[in-house]
Order: C-alpha cells, then structure tokens, then sequence
C-alpha cells in the first residue's frame, strides 16, 4: 500500500515501541517519515532501518515537554521537508504507584511528558498540518484513557484521560480545517514502557489472550493518517485485544 506517499509525518518517541513501529509502517507506505525523540543514538538506529529497506526517514531532537523545542523542530522539518501533514503524539512515560505511594513531583512528570506534549505539539504544528490541506493528527491515549485500570497510575490516567478529551476538542475546532485529529487507544503492548511487568497476567485479563505487537498499533495509525480515514475526526480507536469491551 502507498497510501501515504509524499506526506511529511512527524513521530513523537519514534525510536521506541510503538512509535519505531509506526515510523516504520509509514515510511512503508511512501511518508517522509521525521522521527523527533530525546534519543538520538537510538532514532539515527530506526532512520538506518528505514533507509536500507528504501523509505525515507530523518531525526529531529525534540523534547516533547519544551515549547521551544517543538518551535525549533517544526521550524526545521517545514524548511527541510516543505510542510508538514501527519503528527503522530506517540511520546510518553507511565508510573504505576497508588495515589498513596505517588509523589507530586512524579504526577507533574508523567503528565507533563505523556499529556502536556499532546498539547504543545498540535499548538506548534497546527498552521503547517492546515496549510497543506490533508492534515491528520494522532494523539495516543490508552485503555488507561478510559478506564480505571490497575487502581494505581494516577499520573497516567490523568494524562491519558486529557489525551482523549483534547483530542475531541481540537477535532472540533479544526473540523473545517483541513486538519483530522483522532486518538489511539492501546491495550497492553510489547514494548519496553512495560518493563518487567507479568507478560501472563497481562494476557489473562485481555479477552484475545495475549498482549499486542507494536506493528498492530502502528497499522490502526496508519489508517487514521490515510485518506482512508477522511470522514474520521475527532473518534478514539482502541485496537486492545477486547480489554474496554470486557
Ligand atoms: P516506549 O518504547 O518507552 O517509547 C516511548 C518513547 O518516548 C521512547 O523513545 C522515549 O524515549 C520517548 N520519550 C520519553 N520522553 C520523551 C520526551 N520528553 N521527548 C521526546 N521523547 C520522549 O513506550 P511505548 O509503549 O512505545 O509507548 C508509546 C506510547 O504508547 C506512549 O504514549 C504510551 O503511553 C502509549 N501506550 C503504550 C502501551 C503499551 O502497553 N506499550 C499501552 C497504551 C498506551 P526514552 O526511551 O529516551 O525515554
């Protein structure tokens, strides 16, 4: 599929998980993929992989809590690539303590990577995804956006929770604008944000028994930055194994 082709996409936390997988799946799919992580060793690493399988691909340091930074990296993707058409928020970091056992100063860093970010990138992309007139934005929230989950993660259940409202909300505002906004919600992903978390217990609590791939996330993104996906504003797509339905 060249669904994508010529399309300038702009991943958040590309060099990891899900979002070296979906920077991979794009770039598959003929996007002019910029990867924008604080890793740069690791995102030069996804940018080889993507070139030697004949894709396009290039990193932007960017630090997804500091307004600055997205300026500078929209600044340089617009001058280097001539616009930009699909953002990808993928960037963000969990806790999984008890309110109890949580600190204020952990909850402000959760939310300020996992949710803040979600708002200083479409606030610096906005005027590039609606001047090219097909824009299409993909914030990724979680089941935890939805749900109570484990009881723990107050951090991340806030953020993720304001990932899927703002998402409605900027689908609205830019709804005439040529601009699509829509929010992804994983269920439980192999990914290192998983750490040494049970694989089994994890699995047992998913309907389809088994956690997801990253490239499973990745195809459910790709769709929503296609024009396949033009009449799509403002929905949340869980791609869970059937965790929210249970
Ligand atoms: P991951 O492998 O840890 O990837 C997250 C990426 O974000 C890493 O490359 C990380 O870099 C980067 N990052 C962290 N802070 C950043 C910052 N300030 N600026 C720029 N980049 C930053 O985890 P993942 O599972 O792929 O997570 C991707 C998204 O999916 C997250 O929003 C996560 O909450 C969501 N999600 C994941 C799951 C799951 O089960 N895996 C489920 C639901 C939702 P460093 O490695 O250098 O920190």
């Amino acid at each position: 599929m060249n669904r994508l082709t010529d399309r300038v996409a702009l991943i958040t936390g590309g060099a990891s998980g899900i979002g070296a997988a979906t920077s991979k799946r794009l770039a598959s799919e003929g996007a002019k993929v910029v990867i924008g992580d604080l890793n740069d060793v690791l995102a030069a690493s996804v940018v080889d992989e993507i070139t030697a399988a004949g894709g396009t691909a290039t990193a932007v340091h960017l630090d997804v809590t500091d307004q600055a930074s997205w300026t500078a990296a929209v600044e340089h993707i617009v001058g280097a690539q001539g616009g930009l058409d699909i953002l990808v928020n993928n960037a963000g970091i969990g806790d999984t303590v008890s309110i109890e056992e949580s600190t204020w100063e952990e909850y402000k860093k959760v939310t300020s990577v996992t949710q803040d970010s979600v708002y200083l990138g479409m606030k610096a992309a906005g005027e590039a995804l609606k001047a090219g007139g097909h824009g299409s934005v993909i914030n990724i929230s979680s089941i935890f956006g939805i749900t109570g989950g484990f009881g723990v993660s107050m951090g991340y259940a806030a953020a993720k929770g304001a990932v899927r409202t703002i998402t409605k909300a900027v689908a609205l505002g830019w709804a005439k604008q040529g601009v699509r906004v829509n929010s992804v919600h994983p269920g439980f992903i192999e990914t290192p944000i998983l750490g040494d978390t049970d694989r089994d217990a994890l699995s047992t609590v998913t309907p389809m028994g088994r956690v997801g791939k990253p490239e499973e996330i990745a195809a459910a993104i790709a769709f929503l930055a296609s024009d396949d996906a033009s009449f799509v504003t403002g929905a949340e797509l869980v791609v869970d194994g059937g965790y929210v339905a249970n």
